[in-house]
């Protein structure tokens, strides 16, 4: 029988791209419940095609229809799965909202196929043990931590020194600092490998996205800031690195395509995920990351050493200064100095609820739009 999952986020790059699996015969399951924020149309559209029992929107009242049950907001969306038998739910909604989304999964008894990076970043502190107590996993998404989760498969996790992830370095590896004021959206959301939402191109033009990535490994593997290390490889072939004790470094290596993650983290023992390498076309290069140009990765390991809801208000800060550099109200270098400046304040509470990391998050959302 064909495993049961639920998608949601399903109109975003994550979503569309794990539909794109399932219409290519690479991920064979039965998508029995979906979502989206406001794009109604393709909601519909996709639960047609999908077979979908049942839809919900997220930012608005969903019309009833007579062939599918429909839910709004996400109330509904706690109704929607509740009322669904599944294996797995792939959580592909962009931003801290998406938070909300896996809490509601884990406690409706679904295993968390978890692309909302926002979802460990912002709530580490109690996001596991609340999976745990209700007896269900967590796989990511996210290709480098996909990657990672791989090479620890059947490994002692003792015999491992360091986690390397790998990161492109974005549009403006090469740009000097002088220019960095003149950087225009149209710019920084021209990414060099990888084709995304708008809000993680522009975290990848800037290194946010790295350094959410930093702190998510650390979350998720259980590895301090000092056992994690970033090394810039624009080529995005090489999917994320382990060290082991012995200095012997394990790599996981192909096409940048969000393919493989995803149907990794839904089904097993797949084939023929993405096109094999073709070693005689590949040249690969790696340097150190320039945490002087990019200062919003070297917080990530400031953050991690702190702890609290420094992350939290990290995560809080950069979304309200990308969407005001996305909309035009600031520059590239003022959406920098936003999280810089919320993040001078110590964020010492650690949040140990959904209830906390909301009031925490509206805290840190308003301190940043101060600085605009
Ligand atoms: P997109 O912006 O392309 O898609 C976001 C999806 O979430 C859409 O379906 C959108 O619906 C829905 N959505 C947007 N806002 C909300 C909200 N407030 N509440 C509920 N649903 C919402 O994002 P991506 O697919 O690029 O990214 C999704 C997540 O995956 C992010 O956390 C990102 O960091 C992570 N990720 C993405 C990668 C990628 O390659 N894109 C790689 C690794 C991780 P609608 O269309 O109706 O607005
Ligand atoms: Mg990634």
């Amino acid at each position: 029988m064909k495993k049961k999952i639920i998608l949601l986020g399903c109109t975003g790059s994550i979503g569309t791209t794990a539909i794109q699996a399932i219409r290519d015969s690479k991920l064979d399951v039965q998508v029995v419940g979906i979502s989206a924020h406001s794009n109604q149309d393709s909601l519909f559209n996709l639960a047609s095609e999908l077979g979908c029992n049942a839809v919900c929107l997220t930012g608005k009242a969903c019309p009833p229809c007579t062939s599918i049950c429909t839910y709004s907001f996400f109330s509904g969306l706690s109704e929607m799965l509740a009322s669904l038998e599944a294996d797995i739910v792939l959580n592909a909604i962009a931003g801290f909202d998406g938070l909300q989304a896996s809490l509601l999964s884990l406690k409706h008894g679904f295993d968390l196929a978890l692309a909302n990076k926002e979802s460990v970043v912002c709530a580490g502190s109690f996001l596991f043990d609340y999976a745990r107590e209700n007896h269900r996993s967590i796989i990511p998404v996210d290709s480098e931590h996909s990657a990672i989760s791989e090479l620890l498969k059947k490994r002692d996790p003792l015999e491992v020194d360091t986690l390397i992830l790998t990161g492109s370095g974005g549009p403006f590896r090469t740009l000097p600092h002088e220019q960095f004021s003149s950087i225009t959206v149209e710019q920084a959301l021209n990414h060099p490998t990888w084709n995304m939402g708008k809000k993680i191109t522009i975290d990848s033009a800037t290194l946010a996205n790295k350094a959410l990535e930093v702190i998510e490994a650390s979350y998720l593997f259980s590895f301090p800031a000092n056992k994690i290390e970033v090394v810039i490889h624009p080529q995005s072939i090489v999917h994320s690195m382990i060290r082991l004790k012995d200095g012997a470094v394990y790599a996981q290596l192909g096409n940048p395509d969000m393919t493989l993650p995803i149907v990794n983290a839904l089904q097993q023992d797949s084939v023929n995920l993405v096109k094999p390498l073709d070693f005689s076309m590949l040249s690969l290069t790696f340097e150190k990351p320039d945490i002087q140009r990019f200062p919003l990765l070297g917080l990530a390991f400031t953050i991690l050493e702190r702890k609290g809801s420094s992350a939290l208000a990290f995560n809080a800060a950069d979304e309200v200064a990308v969407h005001a550099f996305l909309d035009k109200r600031c520059s590239y270098q003022e959406m920098i100095g936003v999280v810089q400046k919320t993040l001078e304040r110590k964020w010492e509470q650690t949040p140990s609820s959904f209830t906390e990391t909301l009031a925490l998050d509206a805290e840190a959302r308003k301190l940043a739009r101060s600085f605009l």
